[in-house]
């Protein structure tokens, strides 16, 4: 690919795994916190009340492109048992922060991704685009898995109200990356919202099944689109080696402490 200047990313099963048991973790923990407030629960039906208000909003906020918040899913799950609680409630609040704190445990890097974006970085401005609801929990993620340093920019959907695959949230990640969207490509494992998303908003879009390709198990989010194959139109990659083989670079032998 020539005239690339800028290589962009997705976040969770692009450069991290979440394993299963961390959606488990977080409900147990957000559950324990409503508790601990005087609030009396059950967790499966809580769990099932909080599923279905999760995809209520997501299908709802995706009509319009928006990114919704686990807290509004919170105070309609907790209606259902009769209990209102208003979205901006602190005590909601706490519960969203003790739900995501089990991400930061349960989120891995995929294999030589730290390596590869220090072989990128010479070459490439290098971004992150992450539909992530929450994004005090993505700033925290991102620190401790160690990867703002290698970003020249880092774009939250939870922070700026858009999300993939609606083009006002490429368009501001191209604001800030400072380049053109025919000179960027990303990388996403998402066929609709990386994908088909960032190629109408006129990037190259890379598709990565490097997850599934090797049955790692992962988290599949429940906004997440049909997850077949975007088209043949697209390229694919199942490795960072084919990452390099795709931009025709050739690593640089990386130096990491
Ligand atoms: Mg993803």
């Amino acid at each position: 690919m020539n005239d690339i200047k800028a290589v962009g990313f997705d976040l969770f099963n692009t450069l991290i795994t979440v394993s299963p048991e961390c959606v488990t973790e977080a409900m147990v923990r957000l559950t324990d916190t409503l508790r601990a407030e005087g609030i009396e629960l059950e967790f499966e039906s809580f769990r099932k009340a909080h599923r279905s208000a999760a995809v209520h909003f997501f299908k709802e906020a995706k009509a319009e492109g928006r990114e919704t918040h686990n807290r509004f899913w919170i105070s309609r799950a907790l209606s259902e048992f009769g209990c209102t609680v208003a979205p901006d409630d602190p005590l909601i609040g706490r519960g969203v922060d003790a739900y995501f704190s089990s991400f930061f445990e349960y989120s891995r890097l995929i294999p030589g991704t730290k390596e590869m974006l220090k072989s990128l970085k010479g070459s490439y401005r290098l971004g992150l685009l992450s539909n992530f609801t929450h994004a005090p929990a993505a700033d925290i993620l991102l620190e401790r898995l160690g990867l703002p340093g290698f970003f020249d920019h880092v774009v939250i959907s939870g922070r700026v109200g858009y999300c993939k695959p609606d083009r006002r949230v490429f368009d501001l990640f191209l604001e800030g990356m400072g380049v053109k969207a025919d000179e960027v490509v990303f990388v996403g494992d998402d066929p609709d919202a990386d994908v088909k998303g960032a190629s109408n908003a006129g990037l190259k879009p890379v598709w990565t099944t490097y997850v599934t390709d090797n049955n790692l198990p992962h988290v599949v989010s429940v906004a997440a689109g049909p997850q077949g194959d975007p088209g043949k139109e697209f390229p694919r990659i199942s490795s960072w080696d084919d990452l390099f083989a795709l931009l025709g670079k050739r690593p640089s032998a990386p130096e990491l402490p």
